[in-house]
């Protein structure tokens, strides 16, 4: 008895070490939620040119802003260079997925060496202001080059580029009349048709959050019932896969975002472009309460040590010239109303998008979530 008490004790305490020891690490290892496990999958696809930088820069005499991402494309990149080329300012990238990052702001608290954080979902982006690790900040710079929809109403975030959750489908199984909205998509002639990838992914999360806001809870649960039964397989991959499902016949519609299809059309990999020339798009709820779109966006990090390069970093990100950039090269919408999206999004045609308060994405996220898990939407 005695001895498997002491046993007990000895183990215990090199338990207790052992866990003071690596406290930081096993954090680390915590996933945070597995929302962004697709998307980040899906994201890191479109770039061999994700930096991974563990250790923001130490920096005493150069400018430098350390920047906190979970966007993964070879435009932020040159765009990143371009900045340092007119300021002066380096640009050091800390990569991660979105959760996981503010997670890591929270914990470094004050002695942050970060300036900057940037992600791809306005839901994400209020849980960064909730968790307190963004600032408000005052530019007119901002003000103007972003609209105020596309803003935290305390300027604690901006949003820089738009993308809007469409239609894409084959034009020999269905005909664009038979297309509407996002709700009509759970009728029973859509039975087994339809494609769409798993609740984890946010983009599913934060349409569903807009839905809420729009049609209310128990609507929308009707609703996402209906999706499930519609789906023509279980959720797997991410947006483009929904694509290449359709070519595929598997099904007859996905749901993805609009800067996907773009990629595609020009994608290195033939076998994508051939998918995306075979599909039409459709901007779904023209008619009634617009098209769903979330925006990427960028706030100072709280305990910025070098705020004023940052604030100058994210008015640059808005400027015109890098607006230009994102729809070029990138195929997403400029937030900032000066500038025109690239040609090939205007050949999309013009489109109502959703009117609600981006912040509700985030305000309705776990309600989102929660909704889809009683429905069974994987
Ligand atoms: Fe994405």
């Amino acid at each position: 008895m005695k001895k498997s008490f002491w046993f007990l004790l000895v183990m215990a305490a090199a338990a207790l070490f052992v866990l003071a020891a690596c406290g930081g690490g096993a954090e680390n290892n915590d996933s945070g939620g597995t929302e962004e496990g697709t998307e980040n999958t899906e994201e890191n696809t479109e770039t061999e040119a994700g930096t991974e930088d563990e250790t923001a820069a130490e920096n005493s005499g150069d400018e430098v802003v350390n920047l906190y991402t979970s966007r993964h494309y070879d435009t932020d990149e040159d765009l990143y260079e371009k900045f340092t080329e007119e300021t002066g300012i380096e640009v050091n990238v800390i990569s991660g997925k979105a959760d996981e990052l503010i997670e890591r702001l929270e914990r470094e608290g004050e002695n942050t060496e970060g300036d900057v954080f940037i992600t791809a979902d306005a839901g994400r982006l209020h849980r960064a202001k909730e968790a307190g690790i963004l600032q408000a900040v005052e530019s007119d710079v901002l003000s103007e080059n972003v609209p105020e929809n596309y803003r935290d109403e305390d300027n604690q975030w901006f949003g820089l580029t738009k993308r809007a959750r469409i239609i894409a489908y084959d034009p020999e199984r269905v005909n664009e009349e038979e297309l509407s909205t996002y709700e009509a998509l759970a009728d029973d002639e859509w039975e087994g048709r339809v494609l769409i990838r798993s609740s984890d992914n946010i983009y599913n999360q934060s349409l569903v959050a807009s839905l809420i806001a729009i049609n209310g809870t128990e609507e929308t649960k009707v609703w996402a019932e209906g999706i499930v039964n519609n789906m023509a397989r279980d959720p797997q991959g991410g947006d483009r896969d929904q694509a290449k499902g359709v070519a595929a016949g598997e099904g007859d519609v996905a749901v993805m975002n609009s800067y996907y299809y773009g990629h595609m059309l020009n994608s290195a990999e033939d076998e994508e472009v051939k998918v995306a020339e075979g599909l039409e798009i459709f901007f779904p709820n023209q008619e009634t309460t617009g098209t769903h779109v979330n925006v990427s966006g960028a706030g100072v990090i709280n305990n910025s040590p070098n705020k004023e390069a940052a604030v100058q970093f994210i008015e640059f990100l808005s400027s015109p010239e890098a607006q230009g950039e994102f729809s070029e090269a990138n195929y997403e919408f400029p937030v900032n109303p000066e500038v025109e999206p690239s040609e090939l999004l205007q050949s999309w045609g013009d489109f109502k998008e959703q009117d609600i308060n981006l912040t509700q994405l985030g305000e309705n996220n776990k309600e989102a979530l929660m909704l889809m898990n009683e429905v069974g939407w994987k």
